[in-house]
């Protein structure tokens, strides 16, 4: 049985006031039987770690650099998130790929960094709108997840792995519960490939996921949980989301 993790990604949002008061209201709506952790924009990484001290909630970052270090101006390096403590770090974001033109080789690079210091990348794979009515989605996320496969090869089974529709992400068009679950099948199938840790591995969906339409999709034998965008930035919102998990 793979327990559930529900992930916010705060983007670029906040302020040392609103996250204080973000953290205090999850902290007082806690505990869930679910694991949960919020990724939250680098310069808030050390003060996020300060108010949840001591607490079930588990806090990561957004992106991280492929290099160790180096003349890289402003990247960071996984080596500098590990020394802040975070255990996750969000790699391959569709805002990111998009915006950022991040290839997949780029992507799997930085899973690779990430793990190399004990960070568990959350990479994130899902097809456009385009690409979904030209029946390429299982084309598309097949490519992604392939690159990250043969770049951490044995490491494979150490990664958290979320489908985020590009076209369900802030848009409040949530995938069905059955559309995520063939991806999600399609996803742990080729995981099944690469590594017998398969089926222990989490694999979340991500896209416009809200406190009513979390439970449907949990409630899918391939969707471990989820990650969460602008329902991750009211305290009230993610913790229902969080409870449903
Ligand atoms: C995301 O940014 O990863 C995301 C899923 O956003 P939203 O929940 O707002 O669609």
């Amino acid at each position: 049985m793979r327990k559930k993790l529900v992930v916010g990604n705060w983007k670029m949002h906040g302020s040392r006031a609103s996250n204080a008061l973000l953290l205090s209201g999850l902290k007082e709506a806690g505990p869930w039987t679910a694991d949960v952790a919020v990724c939250v924009p680098f310069p808030y990484i050390t003060e996020t770690a300060l108010a949840l001290t001591g607490t079930q909630i588990a806090y990561g970052s957004q992106d991280c650099s492929a290099h160790e270090q180096g003349a890289y101006t402003g990247e960071v390096s996984s080596a500098m998130l590990a020394d802040v403590g975070c255990r996750y770090a969000i790699v391959g974001h569709s805002e990111r790929r998009a915006y950022h033109q991040e290839s997949d080789q780029l992507v799997a690079d930085k899973a690779k960094a990430a793990l190399a210091h004990g960070i568990t990348p959350i990479v994130c794979v899902g097809e456009t709108l385009a690409e979904r009515e030209a029946g390429q989605t299982e084309h598309v996320v097949k490519r992604q997840l392939a690159a990250v496969i043969h770049t951490l090869t044995h490491c494979i089974g150490e990664i958290v792995l979320a489908y985020e529709p590009v076209w369900a992400i802030g848009t409040g068009l949530t995938a069905t519960p059955e559309q995520a679950q063939a991806v999600h099948a399609v996803l742990r199938q080729q995981l099944r490939a690469a590594t017998q840790k398969a089926d222990a591995m989490r694999i979340l969906y991500g896209g416009s996921v809200k406190a009513d339409n979390a439970a449907q999709l949990f409630a899918q034998a391939d969707i471990d949980g989820g990650l969460i965008g602008g329902a991750a930035l009211k305290a009230a919102d993610f913790s229902a989301i969080c409870r449903a998990a």
